[in-house]
């Protein structure tokens, strides 16, 4: 496959690269390096203490929850997962930075993995550089009238993970499929709650352009893009840059070898869908990174390494594809059982006790999802049916113990009671519809009663026969089974 794109007014051929640095932010209780609770919102500067403000002689300590979710990350990623791992000091000074300094990683504690992403039926491997822990800084309010400034330390301190890929994305839509499938496996590890809106994961690109002209390529000054807080913002700000970074270098023939091609960062401005240069960036050494002296290096324990890389087990994509072999589910079951690992696990729990997982998945999401969803309830609420309860239920009717209309009377009852099913039967006096005797002297009945359709049948009628066949259902109050008693009722009248 070539990534060559032709632009379509000069004629230019050109290579898109993206590379992305995505962080998220980590679901715990507690702050990266102090006992204060994480969370989002509330009253500014409620959440602090003297170490996540700085104060003189306050130390660090680490919370075990960021190794944790960085471990977890790091297998769903397949990355080489460093035993021994220390944090680093990065120097710079920012209002909302109440150190001067955000305490990261210089050596990641995961190196390598991929993010495979699928697309228009391909798959191709986004390869990382790995992802590292570092902690949030806070927020800066700026009033647009009185240009006043606020500054808030709840999120200061706040845990994160930065992922950083390889160079390895060649377009806008690759780029969306990346940060969905990063996401998914944010969720799907439970390590955060990959909320693009409320800032828990912020994902930046870095773009630029190989263009081809005349045996020659010209590399476009990389910028970095910020602030893309939805997957339409990042496809926007993507092909908004392709465009822009393509005539900036048809007018000034920058590149980044150019003294004035330096790296520059921009943000995505959503009311223009442009986006806007925010500031040069400076080079690496201007961080200053030192080993950070207040913090030890740290060994991990390979027993509980295993432990967590089992708890990570098979991931969403690979599940997809066995559901998808195994069962016959179509592309929509599948991706809507995944979606939420408890949704998937609870299926798959149920199919432990049911015979047709087919059937089982058009329960659980049509019938199952759309009660919860009206009760404003989850599949893990208590109030929910338990997956042996919709697994019985779903045998009752391959077993045709019950019909169509019984089923969903009998779901009904479950989701108000949570009884289980084979006792609701008794309860609600439901017949044994396959009981050949009870469905035959319904039939009996029904002939005897209605002598002007059998005769109408004999002469060919065949609205005779569906007139029949409704008496005798009518009979059984709606319990006979209805291919049963159509096959019955057929038979009966040919020995008439
Ligand atoms: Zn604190």
């Amino acid at each position: 496959m070539s990534n060559l794109f032709t632009d379509s007014t000069s004629g230019l051929q050109y290579k898109v690269v993206i590379g992305m640095e995505s962080h998220v932010q980590v679901l715990s209780q507690s702050k990266a390096f102090c006992g204060c609770a994480n969370s989002y919102g509330g009253i500014p500067n409620s959440r602090t203490c003297p170490s996540c403000l700085a104060l003189p002689g306050a130390l660090p300590r680490v919370n075990k929850r960021l190794f944790e979710a960085a471990i977890m990350l790091g297998q769903a990623f397949g990355c080489t997962i460093n035993k021994q791992t220390g944090f680093a000091r990065k120097s710079y000074s920012y209002p909302d930075l109440t150190k001067g300094y955000q305490i990261t990683q210089t050596a990641p504690i995961c190196t390598g993995g991929a993010i495979e992403i699928e697309l228009d039926g391909g798959v191709k491997h986004i390869h990382l550089v790995g992802l590292h822990m570092e902690e949030d800084v806070g927020k800066t309010l700026k009033l647009e009238d009185s240009g006043e400034i606020y500054l808030d330390y709840n999120r200061c301190g706040a845990p994160l993970l930065e992922v950083v890929s390889q160079p390895e994305i060649s377009n806008a839509n690759e780029a969306v499929a990346y940060a969905m499938a990063l996401r998914e496996l944010v969720r799907y590890t439970g390590i955060g709650n990959g909320d693009m809106e409320e800032g828990s994961l912020r994902l930046d690109a870095n773009i630029n352009l190989h263009i081809h002209k005349d045996g020659q390529v010209y590399k476009t000054p990389i910028a970095e893009v910020k602030n893309m807080n939805s997957f339409k913002a990042i496809k926007q700000a993507i092909n908004y840059e392709i465009s822009r970074q393509l005539k900036e270098w048809q007018e000034t023939g920058i590149t980044m070898s150019h003294p004035n091609g330096i790296k520059t960062t921009r943000r995505y401005d959503d009311s223009s869908e442009s986006t806007i240069f925010m500031r040069k960036k400076g080079i690496l050494d201007d961080y200053r990174f030192c080993p950070e002296p207040d913090l030890k290096t740290t060994t991990l324990n390979a027993e509980w390494l295993k432990q967590l890389q089992a708890k990570v087990g098979e991931l969403p994509l690979a599940k997809r594809r066995r559901l998808k072999a195994s069962y016959g589910l179509s592309d929509f079951d599948v991706e809507t059982l995944t979606a939420e690992r408890e949704l998937v696990n609870y299926y798959e729990e149920a199919l432990n006790a049911c015979a047709n997982p087919k059937r089982l998945a058009n329960w659980l999401l049509t019938e199952l999802l759309g009660k919860l969803k009206t009760a404003g309830l989850t599949i893990t609420s208590p109030q929910s049916i338990p997956p042996s309860g919709l697994a019985a239920l779903v045998n009752l009717i391959e077993e045709g113990k019950v019909n169509g209309k019984q089923a969903k009377e009998l779901f009904e009852v479950m989701f108000s009671t949570g009884k289980e099913p084979i006792i609701l039967i008794k309860e609600l006096n439901f017949t044994n519809v396959n009981d050949e005797t009870v469905i035959k002297s319904f039939i009996a009945e029904v002939l005897a009663e209605n002598p002007q359709a059998i005769s109408d049948y004999a002469a060919g009628k065949s609205n005779a026969l569906k007139f029949l066949m409704g008496m005798v259902m009518k009979k059984s109050k709606g319990q006979a089974n209805p291919e049963e008693a159509s096959r019955l009722l057929e038979a009966e009248l040919r020995r008439e």
